[in-house]
């Protein structure tokens, strides 16, 4: 009999919940996110046998371990099978080999063409499950600064027993991610523009969180990618790279990660503490660069946002680093504590300590707004291959401080982002097949000012969650 894996709160100060409850959890009641008490680890004949085994079978050996004796092998196999079997392609997230050693891992194969959907299709059939085995219904509240949302109403759509609430920044996304959210027509999604930045939006959920009654009367759920279940998913396309890559024959593999949250990237920090050899874990940011800038001076300072044609990446907050600070500081909680409190208070603190250890775990680097558009150019001239912008901040870093061989997680098809890459290239790029509807049929949202209150409101008055009973 397996014993059951505990997790426990960045912050420490809740009680250690097992996998189901982290999965409806989100956020912990004292504001901090859920790791493992433990980490698991891949045996090397686990790892060995990858390269035989398909993306589902990866996912159900890398995942299966997090879910303590909760979800049997079997229910997750079924899940893993069903989740990615919405993707385009058998391989799920398929590697293309730019120039030798230099190999691009396309994410964005799933119905919202970014790489969110690998963890978000996942999620959906997870809480299902759960929630089905405990006969209750839930609603999920999340910011997005793009992506996520659509992904999670992608997912979503179908439930049973869940209804979604997505918070937008009004203007700030592109039309095609705006569509992904506001086109379906089911009635247990919904979609917010609200008259802010994504930082708004994040706090605006992370307030509902806080507000423990309201929290009770909607059984509030997260998938954002403090939703550690999101983070789990999104290890396995490390391991199936270095599978289809040779499995590490060649000298471990290095990872350049396009990142805002910091979510990417703690999965491939994730994979490593599994026991996946990877050489440099390379943090890849756009003109936000809040994590390049604590990374080469030790201070994490929040600045502006900076609009920028890679919007899922414009963040100034990146909440999955307090799962790496506490990871960083031997699971120093009071440490985790205060420094998220100096945060609050001035927007920023000092990593101290911390900053010679982050600095020797990760390179991070910037990459400007023409730095984007020259590599998005060069790389269509030189291998007739388009890079979304995104995915560009990435080539950006690893061909500034990569060597050796380096995989770069491609996060979304250029496609999504039509105007950013038109304005670079001079031709719009065509939507995949299967989308020929998405630009012509109706759309439904509000737009709702940054107000706390008026988003209980509308959440309030569209869950079907009701008072006092969860059925
Ligand atoms: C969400 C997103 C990112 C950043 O992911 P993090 O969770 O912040 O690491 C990068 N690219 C695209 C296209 C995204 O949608």
């Amino acid at each position: 009999m397996r014993t059951n894996l505990n997790y426990i709160s960045t912050r420490g100060e809740v009680e250690k919940l097992g996998f189901e409850d982290v999965v409806l959890a989100g956020l912990a009641r004292d504001g901090g996110l859920y790791l493992p008490e433990t980490w698991p680890v891949l045996s090397p004949a686990t790892i060995a046998s990858f390269p035989s085994k398909s993306f589902a079978e990866i996912a159900v050996d890398v995942i299966h371990p997090f879910t303590g004796n909760e979800i049997s092998r079997a229910d997750l196999a079924r899940m893993a099978e069903d989740a990615y079997a919405t993707f385009d392609t058998g391989e799920v997230t398929p590697l293309h080999e730019l120039k030798p050693g230099f190999t691009i891992l396309e994410l964005f194969h799933g119905p919202t063409l970014a790489f969110k959907d690998v963890a978000m299709q996942l999620l959906a059939r997870l809480m299902d499950h759960v929630l089905a085995k405990r006969d209750r219904r839930a609603t999920i509240v999340g910011a997005t600064s793009g992506d996520t949302g659509g992904a999670a109403i992608e997912a979503f759509r179908t439930s049973k027993r869940v209804d979604v609430v997505i918070l937008f920044p009004e203007g700030r996304v592109s039309d095609v991610q705006r569509r992904m959210m506001t086109t379906p027509p089911e009635e247990n999604v919904h979609a917010l523009a609200i008259r802010g930045t994504f930082d708004d939006c994040q706090a605006l959920v992370k307030a509902m969180f806080n507000d423990h009654a309201f929290r009770d009367r909607v059984e509030l759920s997260g998938v954002n990618s403090i939703n550690w279940a999101r983070i789990v998913a999104q290890v396995t396309y490390y391991f199936y790279a270095a599978s289809r890559l040779g499995g590490g024959n060649s000298g471990p593999l290095s990872f350049a990660v396009p990142t805002g949250n910091f979510g990417d990237i703690f999965a491939g920090y994730v994979a490593k503490r599994l026991g996946l050899p990877i050489d440099k874990l390379i943090i890849a940011s756009n003109e936000n660069d809040i994590l390049p800038r604590a990374v080469a001076t030790g201070v994490y300072s929040m600045r502006d946002v900076i609009a920028t044609s890679s919007p899922s990446m414009d963040i100034q907050i990146s909440s999955n680093f307090e799962r790496y600070l506490f990871e960083a500081s031997g699971r120093d909680a009071d440490l985790v504590r205060s420094l998220m409190t100096s945060l609050a208070a001035k927007g920023s603190f000092e990593l101290g300590r911390l900053a010679p250890i982050l600095k020797s775990e990760f390179e991070a680097v910037s990459a400007t707004e023409q730095d984007v558009a020259d590599c998005i150019r060069s790389t269509e001239a030189q291998f007739g291959y388009q890079l979304d912008p995104h995915t560009a901040c990435a080539v950006v870093a690893a061909d500034r401080v990569a060597s050796g061989n380096t995989v770069i997680l491609s996060t979304a098809h250029p496609a999504k982002f039509p105007d950013a890459i038109e304005a670079i290239t001079k031709k719009r790029p065509p939507l995949p097949p299967g989308f020929e509807h998405l630009m012509t049929d109706s759309e439904r949202f509000e737009v709702l000012p940054n107000s706390l209150a008026a988003v209980e409101d509308f959440v309030l008055s569209h869950t079907r969650v009701t008072a006092g009973v969860s059925r």
